[in-house]
């Protein structure tokens, strides 16, 4: 998303970005960023704009391993 944003607002191409682990001696890795990321993000962005504009409730995961350590589960109807 700061690849999106970087974009939008500079008006240049962004293909790489970089993660620094802090807690690891601040180990840096590039990551090639696709323009295909950005249409999965665009898809993740349009179902929250759903979910908070329209009342869509979203699907649980199909992963419940995911819900033992989710911050919804006390609310979660899923
Ligand atoms: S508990 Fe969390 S991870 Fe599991 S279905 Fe609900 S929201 Fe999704």
């Amino acid at each position: 998303m700061y690849g999106m944003l970087i974009e939008d607002n500079y008006d240049i191409e962004v293909n790489r970005a970089y993660l620094v682990y802090t807690r690891s001696k601040d180990k840096l890795v590039e990551i090639e960023i696709k323009k295909e990321y950005f249409i999965e993000v665009n898809s993740v962005l349009q179902e929250i704009i759903n979910i908070v504009g329209k009342g869509y409730y979203p699907k649980g995961t199909s992963y419940k391993r995911r819900c033992r350590d989710c911050c919804y589960r006390n609310i979660c109807v899923k």
